[in-house]
């Protein structure tokens, strides 16, 4: 049975509940305050997005110093 993460909306709860493949409608309450405002979290486990780098070329002028 899948675990799915639920945050609650009123108290900002997380909390993780056992339901099944199938959930017939959205009736979790939350374990705090028993708020219905609640809403699933999906876990990031994979999240595969066009990474883009950006590089700034920028040299230090060397010997630099002063002495004090
Ligand atoms: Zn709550």
């Amino acid at each position: 049975m899948p675990i799915y993460e639920y945050i609650c909306l009123k108290c900002n709860e997380k909390f993780t509940l056992l339901q099944s493949m199938y959930p017939a409608d959205n009736n979790t309450e939350c374990p705090k305050c028993f708020s219905r405002e609640v809403k699933k979290v999906i876990s990031s486990f994979s999240c595969a997005t066009g990474s883009k780098e950006s590089a700034s070329s920028s040299v230090p002028a060397p010997g630099f110093g002063g002495g004090g």
